[in-house]
């Protein structure tokens, strides 16, 4: 919603708030400046929080109080911070200000101590899940007077995004050719090309390069820091504008690193200690802010993690051996991809022979000592270092295949790293922390399965880097066994209420349809007819209620498929002999996830849905619960006036890590950590709707289950969603009474 341009007033008031920065500042020119970006900008306030300054737009609602008091205090003390927050509640904005301005008062108190010298501000690393996530930090930075040279002229904050070849490069021609070569090798290949030509001094004809790639110049990007003032949005804004000024964004944004205050790159820039290290990411005396980060456990254990069948490890192999024949390789590069491919070989031989049985942990841990014991992989480290550097100028290996090869020495190397407490030779600590597995797979293939089961093998090396982890999302109940699957402390992690009125959501648990059918939504009950009816009906039921968007989230595209075909079957004859599919497309414009094969339809169909639920009857969309509409996607006041959840996302029970998880665990342990996922991936997806204290929405899990077994699952879901499913006001004795209730609570809404 617009903001209201402030009056000059107000703004004189604003400018007296910024003194406390001691920076000279134009005050006909700062005016101009607010009332051109009126739409975004609000009144900044100086607020005392823990006896620091802080500047921040609007008044900050009581929990973003909370937010930046608990966060200066810990950044003082150097603890780390774990908030769950609900959608709407300003959770960026509160972090991005009390993590700035901390940083400026300790810089600032740092620069007073006589003879104090030159020393380094914390940078602040703000990691993000998805692309759309970006912006939503932009424009929140946007509207602080840390980042904004329309509030404060002088601000000199140094914004950084980086991301990926995949996301960022400008190179035109590489794009197109895609399909024939990874923008990673095409890029490497036009790199290497750029070496020769340098070396040769222009005594030969010039291979082609990249003209894009300009490293000695002093290009638009080394001094351009415009994403904090406007003119940059997102990661489009960033490649559109470096084609413009003929540069290259990849490696512009790399080159921004270096001299950044804040930068915002996604997760796995942080989690994984190979991309930190190529990248030049250090987290030593620096802050990591993880938003949304309610999957760290998982991403830091697959990050840990590496499954490999007999045939991508031959494939992987042949790849060296074609490598080394290949005479571009030099010397040096080939004796290091042989010494890689005669340590995988060894393990390729083991896995493939006959007299090797299927087996588990110590077994596998004893056979490792013959031919993959710790000497084995420092070897393979430094090949795999080196090779990895030399493919960037001699691009002899695919990048794929070496980027396979690191990740399985990087978990090797993981595997046999001591722990914090120096006890990591002992085989018992391994195991503890690890599953290792040689399966059959089908009757002639084989799986070797090195699955990490201790998040902070991975996550506790940030966690000693930095100074302080702060991790937040709407979703982290229990935040008691989020700390320990994540295996880091966290001072008094504190969870908050909602801070949007009650009147504004609307949530409930149905266990049945409309004509009074059980839904018990296993995967198995997908195949029943009646069942896809009832459901059918149900999710017509709530479109033709519920004004504008619906979001509709189904837990697996097989299971939404099903569904699909069971409502384009037969006539039902409460419809006026139409199917329920036909009908539901009365009712509102459909679209599904299951059709968004790629960014550029993903980016259309989400962009049709939007308008088309803003307009006439409205739209609905079909997702997938752990898809990319459950989780970082806003869909805000008209887009989502409902949010229905088909079912509940557990894991699938023979996927790796669950069995892991299950063969080395007490059941009472692997039960707790499969259904707080399973219940933490649904609770993502109903924050999909009521994004601020204007929105409103309602929310409604479907399946039998989670009213049967409500105990197993019980402080799973943030407490506002738990405590308002078993308030008694929202038990209804029948699915009539429920949609009598969701009418009224629209009515009120809907003005
Ligand atoms: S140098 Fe940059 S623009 Fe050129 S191919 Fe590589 S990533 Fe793309």
């Amino acid at each position: 919603m617009a903001q209201q341009v402030p009056d000059v007033d107000e703004l004189e008031m604003e400018y007296q708030h910024l003194d406390f920065m001691e920076e000279m500042i134009d005050l006909g020119e700062f005016i101009e400046n607010r009332r051109d970006e009126g739409e975004e900008l609000q009144a900044q306030q100086l607020l005392v929080i823990q006896g620091i300054p802080v500047s921040f737009p609007g008044q900050p609602n009581p929990n973003q109080w909370i937010m930046m008091e608990n966060i200066i205090l810990s950044l003082s003390e150097g603890k780390n911070v774990l908030i769950e927050s609900p959608t709407g509640s300003g959770k960026t904005l509160a972090f991005l200000c009390a993590t700035l301005a901390w940083v400026h008062h300790q810089h600032q108190n740092q620069q007073r101590v006589p003879g104090g010298g030159e020393t380094k501000k914390p940078v602040i690393y703000y990691t993000v899940k998805t692309h759309a996530q970006v912006s939503t930090v932009l424009k929140e930075l946007r509207k602080t007077s840390y980042a904004s040279p329309h509030i404060n002229p002088l601000s000199n904050l140094k914004v950084a995004i980086l991301g990926s070849r995949r996301q960022l490069c400008t190179n035109q021609d590489v794009i197109r050719n895609e399909h024939e070569e990874s923008r990673d090798d095409a890029c490497k290949r036009l790199h290497a090309n750029f070496e020769i030509n340098r070396q040769q001094q222009g005594q030969q004809l010039p291979l082609p390069t990249c003209p894009l790639y300009k490293p000695e110049e002093d290009d638009y990007f080394k001094n351009n820091r415009r994403c904090a003032n406007g003119a940059i949005r997102d990661i489009e804004d960033i490649t559109n504008s470096a084609l413009v000024n003929q540069s290259c964004a990849y490696f512009g944004s790399r080159r921004q690193l270096a001299s950044s205050d804040i930068v915002i790159c996604p997760y796995n820039y942080i989690i994984s200690s190979h991309i930190r290290n190529s990248v030049g990411i250090h987290l030593t005396n620096n802050i990591v802010i993880f938003d949304e980060g309610h999957n760290l456990q998982s991403v830091s254990c697959e990050e840990g993690s590496v499954s490999i069948t007999l045939r991508n490890l031959r494939q992987i192999i042949d790849n060296c051996n074609n490598a080394t024949r290949n005479p571009q390789a030099g010397g040096l590069l080939a004796n290091k991809i042989r010494i890689l491919s005669a340590a995988l070989l060894n393990v390729w031989e083991w896995m493939v022979d006959p007299q090797t049985l299927p087996q588990t942990n110590a077994d596998v841990l004893d056979a490792f000592r013959d031919f993959l014991d710790r000497d084995t992989v420092r070897n393979m480290e430094n090949a795999v270092d080196y090779v990895i550097n030399a493919i960037e100028n001699e691009p002899t290996l695919g990048s794929g295949t070496a980027q396979e090869i690191r990740k399985f020495v990087s978990v090797l190397k993981l595997l046999y790293t001591r722990n914090a407490e120096g006890d990591g030779d002992n085989d018992d600590m391994i195991l503890q922390n690890y599953f290792l597995q040689l399966e059959n797979e089908g009757a002639v293939s084989r799986r070797l399965n090195i699955i990490c089961l201790n998040a902070s093998t991975v996550f506790g090396q940030i966690s000693r880097q930095a100074r302080s982890v702060l991790v937040t999302s709407a979703t982290l109940s229990p935040l008691d066994s989020f700390q320990k699957d994540l295996g880091i402390p966290f001072e008094a992690p504190i969870s908050l209420d909602q801070g949007i009125p009650a009147s504004r959501y609307w949530i409930t648990k149905v266990g049945s349809g409309p004509n009074g059918l059980e839904l018990n939504l296993k995967s198995t009950s997908r195949e029943v007819l009646a069942l896809q009816k009832e459901v059918g009906q149900l999710v017509l039921k709530v479109c033709q209620t519920v004004p504008n968007g619906v979001l509709v989230f189904f837990p697996s595209n097989p299971f939404l498929q099903k569904m699909k075909r069971g409502w384009e079957q037969d006539p039902v004859e409460e419809l006026g002999g139409r199917t329920i599919m036909s009908s539901i497309n009365d009712a509102k414009h459909v679209v599904s996830e299951a059709d968004m094969t790629d960014a550029v339809n993903t980016r259309e169909l989400l962009r049709q849905y939007r308008e088309q639920s803003r307009i006439g009857r409205g739209a609905v969309i079909f997702g997938i619960l752990r898809g990319k509409l459950s989780e970082g996607v806003d869909f805000q006041d008209q887009e989502a006036r409902a949010v229905i959840s088909l079912g509940i996302p557990f894991a699938p029970p023979n996927a790796p890590t669950v069995f892991a998880r299950k063969s080395s665990t007490s059941q009472l342990e692997y039960w707790r950590w499969y259904n707080t996922n399973a219940i933490r991936a649904l609770s993502q997806c109903l924050g999909r709707s009521v994004r601020h204290q204007e929105d409103w929405g309602a929310m409604i899990m479907v399946d039998q289950r989670l009213i049967e077994r409500a105990e197993d699952f019980r402080g799973m879901m943030p407490q506002w969603i738990e405590a308002e499913t078993e308030a008694p006001r929202n038990q209804y004795n029948n699915f009539n009474d429920m949609i009598r209730s969701l009418q009224r609570f629209v009515a009120e809404n809907n003005r």
